[in-house]
């Protein structure tokens, strides 16, 4: 047994060798044998939200302020945080996390979600964490759910438990592709409690993803956990898009 994983480092390292990782962003070769993410200068560069930000959707104002133009129109229903901005070499990194099966690029992730994680006090209180969950069709082709790896990761960091109180029955289009209008529509009515929901009952809950847009999968989230019960829904993602 102890061979095992000794022999699989040496293949690791052999055919790492042959076919080095590339950094995420910019697709330079990465020089080490573990899947490191990015390239010195790209994680060095990467736009990590720091600062003023929208005391409701976590959106970065450069400007200042408290709230950003969109949640004065209309105020996020809950408190969401991120690590990064979705741009630069972001993009394309969490692209690779999500649709090209590099579940690798979770440890640099890792690092950006516990960076998040220590600079919002306002996440607390917490006492579990949740995953949205994937459809289990795209659960299937990917083989693990991206936002359940940084969730995981994220309670390693903070020994918080993780739970999966969500399901996704409904498939729907991936947000991205559908105007601002449409979004909200086409996530309605997608996630489901899960048989053991009542759980969630006077806990303050910290749901769990790699991207913020619209808000709208967090919000419907946010919505099903309150109907069960839970006293607090707030959010913690890897990446804010506007
Ligand atoms: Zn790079
Ligand atoms: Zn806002």
């Amino acid at each position: 047994m102890g061979l095992i994983p000794a022999a699989k480092t040496f293949a690791g390292s052999i055919a790492r060798f042959f076919l080095p990782w590339a950094c995420a962003g910019c697709r330079t070769p990465l020089e080490t044998i573990d899947d490191t993410g990015f390239c010195g200068r790209c994680w060095l560069f990467l736009p990590r939200i720091q600062g003023c930000v929208c005391g409701l959707c976590g959106l970065y104002l450069k400007d200042g302020g408290n709230r950003c133009f969109s949640c004065r129109e209309e105020p996020f229903k809950l408190l969401v945080r991120a690590a990064v901005s979705y741009t630069g070499p972001v993009v394309s990194a969490v692209h690779r996390f999500k649709y090209a099966g590099r579940k690798t690029l979770g440890l640099s992730f890792r690092a950006l979600m516990e960076f998040a994680w220590n600079q919002y006090p306002e996440l607390q209180p917490v006492d579990t964490l949740v995953p949205v969950p994937l459809h289990p069709s795209s659960f299937r082709e990917r083989g693990y759910n991206q936002a359940r790896v940084l969730a995981q990761d994220l309670s390693a960091v903070t020994r918080l438990p993780l739970s999966d109180v969500l399901l996704r029955p409904k498939k729907t289009t991936a947000q991205f592709k559908l105007r601002k209008s449409q979004r909200r529509a086409n996530i309605q009515g997608a996630f489901a409690l899960a048989p053991g929901a009542a759980s969630v009952k006077t806990r303050h809950l910290l749901l769990v993803d790699d991207v913020c847009t619209t808000g709208a999968t967090l919000q419907e989230c946010s919505k099903l956990l309150r109907r069960a019960g839970a006293a607090g829904v707030k959010a913690l993602v890897l990446a804010r898009d506007i």
